[in-house]
């Protein structure tokens, strides 16, 4: 039996690969210093792995950016619009092609599969594939000439890179299947000639929804590419789901399966395999580590998950591994000492999941007794924790014994909107913002001086109410209808709530890669979530002391503190949801209490908890909005409920939106308008809708033309009556200037508008 790694994370302990990125892209390193420090960050991710004792270890999965975008580069995917030679992909091109030049727009970036990683969308059209550098041979040669190590190369599947990819239709697909098979068979053949082994093939499209044809494409694929390069042993790698066409998927022409034995819909995997048995020419890749929970395991209870699959499968076709690839969690815990030591100690980042697997494999090899201590210790973790959790038990009676009132306002919305439009006098398409303004680095370098202590908590909060003060005024001056404070005091939307409620830790260290640069440290959600004190009504409250407009009280919603955060592996994530739904509740009922009559409770996040396969979509959605509901329904009628949402595409979840019941919804519309408005037309909205009618993304400032179009593409669809007007999305990454400016243009846009409807 083998322990293997299906990927590392790229960032470093410390964000060096970040750091040394940022660095070069201002211009403080030459290209060459950047290959040098990448180069001993991905020589360090190899030695790692290496001291935990892990057989099999991945190359190739290192990236200067993305392993989409490289895997596009190699092929020689790039789009027309970068002018390339057609020889040679060099950093500013690639570089270009994530995060755009002066000639060519950076090309598009999405969500990888349902979690917070962003992938670079490969564009086909017009476009050619030709195999430029195989850089799997580079990877495998560093690690097997420096360090000896006979790496594993990482391919991203064919079957997967296409259907991640855009610019081609359905008729269109068997072409580049045959168009990239004889590069995917070079790059086979070339690793082979160099000596690996093995590849790893990941192909996580197995794992979602598939139809009858595409299993056809992915069994040609492979017996097509086993004849194109017999000279090295394909593993395929599937993960985040169990797959749903098992006995065909382990039936395809390769040398191993990978399958997800820990997200795999409640044991799906593990029954489909205990059912049907597993091929006995095959190598199975067991990932029964999870590899994007942050949890140790109980190291007894995982043995028994392995004694089961060796039932079925022999120790020298077996291999443990994480269940995905490392890059979902942060590098180490050892720096983690500032938490409490319950908590640290039941901490698996990726240097510790690899440990419980090395340990998994001595286990099977010497006998769980020769594991005994670390058995105990892993049981011991999790009793501590459990102490420190503060009694699961408790969260989860207060959350089962609500009613369904608890779920729904008591009149329906006809009925509040009569009162609302009664108490608020709104005119017609009345003005708003998101809630966010100008986070200027001087109200930065103020809390960090709070922060530090240099500054008294006096001190700060006087600087906060200045800037509060200063764009209330702003925002009387240019004439808005309802009103924010502006959330000057807020880092982050998730973790300024996380800090005040109980249940929640932040880590020193903890970052996981979000895209390119970008990394995120999520807050770890370990006990039962509750209110502790007031969270926003002070500053709400002094906003709203400065003017007679309504000030918009702004809270972060359930569903998006959760999917934005690591969360408890002892409860399911409906019961959290539900936790912390109760928790802001209580925050909207002291808003409503202290004479806020507007409050919008934000879910951005609401579509990346979307599971994988359609199927389980409906019970979800389901789930989430009735967290919504739980957070939002017990205020009177005259309370207006606003929510806020990310990003477009909503065609698929109008239902649940509906179900909401916000009395008024702003959504970011500006990356697909035409496509959002239609999802409108076929379901009659009924309540109040702001349709961003600017895009905050970029510095310009749209013109008043452009703002009258887009509200009149709106209203050709939503009636006067109900349209709001308001920018995409909260406005603190821009400038002071050009948030003045967009808004000014955007009143005298509404103007116009108020004069025609
Ligand atoms: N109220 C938040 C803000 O304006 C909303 C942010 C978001 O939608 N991501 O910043
Ligand atoms: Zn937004």
């Amino acid at each position: 039996m083998l322990s293997a790694s299906l990927g590392y994370p790229r960032i470093g302990a410390n964000r060096e690969w970040k750091k040394a990125l940022e660095k070069y892209w201002a211009g403080g390193i030459t290209e060459s210093e950047l290959h040098a420090e990448l180069r001993e960050i991905r020589l360090g991710n190899l030695k790692v792995q290496q001291s935990y004792g892990i057989d099999v270890i991945p190359v190739g999965d290192f990236t200067y950016y993305d392993h989409i975008l490289d895997t596009a580069v190699m092929f020689g995917l790039v789009p027309q619009r970068f002018g390339w030679d057609g020889v040679n992909v060099d950093l500013p091109l690639y570089f270009a092609m994530a995060r755009g030049n002066k000639g060519a727009a950076a090309c598009e970036m999405t969500k990888w599969f349902n979690t917070n990683y962003h992938y670079i969308v490969p564009e086909l059209k017009g476009l050619t594939p030709k195999l430029t550098r195989n850089r799997l041979v580079d990877a495998y040669r560093e690690g097997n000439q420096e360090l000896g190590i006979k790496g594993r190369p990482v391919l991203v599947g064919l079957y997967t890179f296409l259907k991640l990819s855009k610019g081609y239709t359905p008729e269109e697909l068997p072409g580049w299947i045959d168009a990239l098979l004889p590069l995917y068979g070079q790059v086979l053949r070339e690793l082979a000639e160099e000596g690996a082994a093995w590849v790893q093939i990941d192909e996580p499209i197995l794992s979602t929804t598939l139809e009858a044809d595409d299993l056809v494409h992915i069994a040609r694929i492979y017996a097509e590419l086993g004849r194109l390069a017999p000279g090295i042993r394909i593993l395929v790698q599937t993960y985040f789901e169990a797959v749903d066409h098992y006995a065909e998927v382990v039936k395809l022409p390769v040398d191993g399966i990978g399958l997800d034995f820990v997200h795999d819909g409640g044991g799906r995997n593990l029954q489909a395999l205990e059912a049907h048995g597993f091929p006995a020419d095959k190598v199975l890749g067991a990932g029964i580590i999870d590899g994007r929970g942050i949890w140790r395991v109980d190291l007894h209870e995982r043995f028994d998950l392995l004694g089961r699959l060796r039932q079925v499968v022999s120790d020298e076709r077996l291999i443990v591994q994480p269940s995905n690839s490392l890059l979902h969690v942060p590098v180490s815990a050892e720096r983690e000492a500032a938490l409490d030591p319950a908590l640290r100690g039941a901490l698996a980042f990726a240097n510790e999941k690899l440990e419980e697997l090395a340990l998994l494999v001595r286990g099977a090899k010497h006998g769980i007794e020769s594991i005994t201590e670390e058995c105990v210790a892993s049981v011991w973790n999790r009793e501590e924790l459990g102490r420190i959790r503060g009694g699961a038990a408790s969260g989860a009676a207060g959350v089962s014994a609500l009613g369904p009132e608890q779920f729904a306002r008591p009149s329906a919305f006809a009925e509040r909107l009569a009162k609302q439009q009664q108490r608020w006098q709104l005119p017609l398409l009345p003005t708003t913002t998101i809630g966010s303004f100008p986070q200027t680095p001087e109200v930065r370098s103020a809390r960090f001086k709070w922060r530090k202590g240099e500054w008294s908590a006096e001190r700060y909060e006087q600087f906060i109410q200045a800037e509060i003060q200063s764009w209330i005024e702003i925002q009387t001056k240019l004439g808005l209808d309802v009103f924010v404070h502006g959330e000057f005091e807020r880092t982050d939307m998730v973790e300024f709530f996380g800090e005040k409620l109980a249940g929640f830790a932040f880590t020193a260290g903890g970052w996981v890669q979000s895209y390119g640069s970008r990394c995120v440290k999520p807050p770890i959600i370990y006990g039962d979530v509750a209110f502790t004190a007031q969270m926003t009504v002070q500053e709400t409250v002094y906003a709203q002391s400065l003017t007679g407009k309504p000030v918009k009280g702004m809270l972060t919603g359930p569903i998006t503190i959760l999917n934005w955060s690591f969360v408890r592996d002892d409860l399911s994530r409906e019961e959290v949801a539900y936790q912390i739904a109760l928790a802001i509740r209580k925050e909207v009922e002291a808003l409503e209490a202290a004479g806020i009559g507007m409050i919008q409770v934000d879910e951005p996040a609401i579509r990346e908890g979307l599971p994988l396969k359609r199927e389980n979509w409906p019970v979800y959605l389901n789930w989430a909005v009735r967290a919504f509901r739980l957070a939002t329904s017990t205020v009177q009628d005259v309370t207006q409920i606003h929510t806020h949402m990310c990003y477009s595409e909503f065609g698929e979840i109008m239902e649940a939106i509906h179900a909401l019941d916000a009395d008024v919804i702003s959504i970011e519309t500006s990356r697909s308008h035409g496509e959002l408005i239609s999802s409108f037309e076929e379901r009659t909205y009924d309540k109040g809708i702001g349709l961003g009618v600017y895009d905050i993304h970029s510095p310009r400032v749209p013109t008043v033309d452009e703002m009258s179009g887009m509200i009149d593409r709106a209203l050709r669809v939503l009636a006067p009556e109900q349209f709001w007007i308001n920018p995409d999305c909260g406005l603190k990454t821009r400038k002071a200037e050009e948030t003045i400016a967009a808004l000014r243009n955007m009143i005298e846009a509404t103007v116009q508008a108020r004069a025609k409807y």
